[in-house]
């Protein structure tokens, strides 16, 4: 590897074991699920999938071309029709087979998406539970669904809302939380009645193939389909076919905008959960040592790849140096290394040679500005894409890597003196996804979160999540709310039915 050699303290722990994270058999076929066969794709071109904390090859990959993508929207567009009419209880009792299906192979999940990620088996584990509960949640919330009460609102007229499938939803879902993100699409789109076409990232489709080998069996042909390449190819197909009636994605702003211009021409519902780059506003009141604590998962969790991640810290000038060796103090006891390495490994690699090499570029530009590093700042040696867990500090106001989503083991500290400049400041980049205040002052609490513009604040706390919650941004980080009831929403329309009955 070319990368200069750290200076940071920690090194990346190896795995001991020579046995792989897989054994022979257990590699999904890389190849299209479309119409409930596996088949391969019309160029036969291929994608190397790589293993990003050894840098090895793990397989090969269809590329798919718009004639694959093509096929799939035309068998869930077949299976659009039969689908929509089944009752909630049918489609909540396949969803609970759903779940039962993943928790019988959660460890096969969790070790191939380590190996497809990098990322620490704990993660890896936290991310299928999240999966299988996201199928429980929605089995539940879709036979529970409510609705304004039918009624005589024009004299003579009864109204009725009737809930119905939007018809084919096209997703496209990002490397970070591959089997999770698709998880938080697949579930309620297809509660509420829809057929889908999934795009993974070209970057970890493993475990997206693999769900559908798994639950193969368990839906009609053509209710799931998915399509394996490249974003501007098969993504960008999806939001423009005219037979697909709504496009969902999970990924950067840039992506966000090309699928909603795409999206434009056949005027079909967009559904975005883009970037972000979550404030963690600390007040001088704060429990500064809960907050350290908690930034060391908030902010490292799946090595900071992450839309929430607590990586923007505020805290009060008054406490800030007190603060900052306590995050110190935290951050410097993360273990990382392979996912192989132990049960006890924190942090995994970057997902790959360019977003490592992107994140560095961030840490070189933030030294530049004149932020220091208290911990960490650059890669770790040897194989595989490591970045040293790390911490800023002295950060000039407005420094880049301040504003800009990093994505990487870096969380940034700045000092404020009041609270309207707390807010001023927490607010003032384009991205509204999350953000947190710490406080002990519960008055203070409540009035921070009204003002923090982001679709979840958290009180004392941050990267906590419940499936029956929505998680949704504002602003540049989307529209469209994931988990929760809002979600079946958001995959549904209501239509009103009005009768007549004058006599
Ligand atoms: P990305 O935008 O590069 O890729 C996401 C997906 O979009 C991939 O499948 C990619 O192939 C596809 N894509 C790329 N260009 C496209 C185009 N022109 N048309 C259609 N599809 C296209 O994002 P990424 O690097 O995979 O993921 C990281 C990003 O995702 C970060 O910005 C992160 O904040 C965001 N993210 C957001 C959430 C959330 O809930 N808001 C969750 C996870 C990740």
């Amino acid at each position: 590897m070319t990368t200069t050699a750290t200076t940071a303290p920690g090194t990346v722990r190896r795995a001991t074991d020579p046995s792989p994270l897989l054994a022979a058999g257990e590699l999904p076929q890389g190849q299209h699920f479309i119409a409930g066969q596996f088949r391969a794709g019309t160029s036969g071109e291929t994608q190397a999938i790589v293993d990003p904390s050894t840098e090895a090859v793990i397989c090969q990959v269809a590329q798919g071309t718009v004639e694959d993508a093509d096929a799939a929207i035309q068998a869930a567009f077949d299976a659009k029709e039969a689908w929509g009419r089944t009752v909630p209880k049918h489609r909540s009792e396949i969803l609970l087979a759903i779940a039962d299906r993943l928790a019988e192979n959660a460890d096969l999940l969790a070790r191939l998406e380590a190996l497809n990620t990098g990322k620490a088996m704990m993660v890896a584990e936290d991310d299928v539970a999240g999966s299988i509960d996201s199928f429980r949640f929605m089995a539940g919330a879709v036979r529970a669904t409510t609705s304004l009460a039918a009624g005589e609102y024009a004299e003579n007229h009864l109204s009725v809302i009737l809930r119905e499938p939007l018809g084919v939803v096209g997703v496209v879902t990002p490397w970070n939380y591959p089997l999770l993100m698709a998880a938080w699409k697949i579930a309620p789109i297809l509660a509420a009645g829809n057929t889908m076409v999934l795009k993974p990232s070209e970057q970890t489709p493993l475990t997206t193939l693999n769900f559908a080998e798994l639950i193969a069996d368990l839906l009609p042909a053509g209710v799931f389909n998915v399509v394996t390449g490249l974003g501007p190819v098969i993504g960008a197909r999806l939001a423009e076919h005219p037979k697909v009636d709504m496009i969902a994605l999970t990924g950067s702003v840039n992506s966000g905008r090309a699928v909603a211009r795409a999206a434009a021409e056949t005027v079909k519902r967009v559904h975005l959960e883009l970037g972000g780059k979550a404030p963690v506003v600390i007040f001088a009141d704060a429990d500064l040592a809960a907050a350290a604590e908690s930034l060391r998962a908030a902010g490292y969790w799946n090595s900071g790849q992450e839309c929430g991640a607590g990586c923007r810290v505020l805290v009060h000038e008054s406490v800030a140096e007190r603060f900052s060796q306590l995050l110190v103090e935290q951050v410097g006891t993360l273990v990382v290394g392979e996912p192989t390495a132990g049960a006890d490994v924190e942090m995994g690699p970057m997902i790959s040679k360019a977003h490592f090499e992107r994140v560095l570029g961030h840490l070189e530009r933030a030294k530049a500005a004149g932020a220091k590093a208290a911990l960490g700042g650059g890669a770790l040696e040897g194989r595989g894409y490591f970045v040293a867990p790390t911490v800023l500090v002295d950060v000039p106001e407005g420094a880049a890597c301040t504003q800009e989503e990093i994505f990487g083991p870096v969380v940034t500290v700045e000092t404020f003196s009041s609270e309207e400049e707390a807010v001023t400041r927490a607010n003032q980049v384009p991205y509204g996804l999350a953000a947190s205040v710490w406080t002990l002052n519960p008055q203070l609490g409540h009035d921070m979160a009204s003002r923090l513009d982001a679709g979840t604040v958290w009180v004392n706390s941050h990267l906590v999540l419940a499936n029956e919650m929505p998680w949704s941004g504002f602003k540049s980080s989307g529209y469209g709310r994931d988990l929760s009831a809002y979600a079946l929403d958001d995959y549904s329309r209501t239509k009103h039915v009005m009768h007549n009955k004058a006599r």
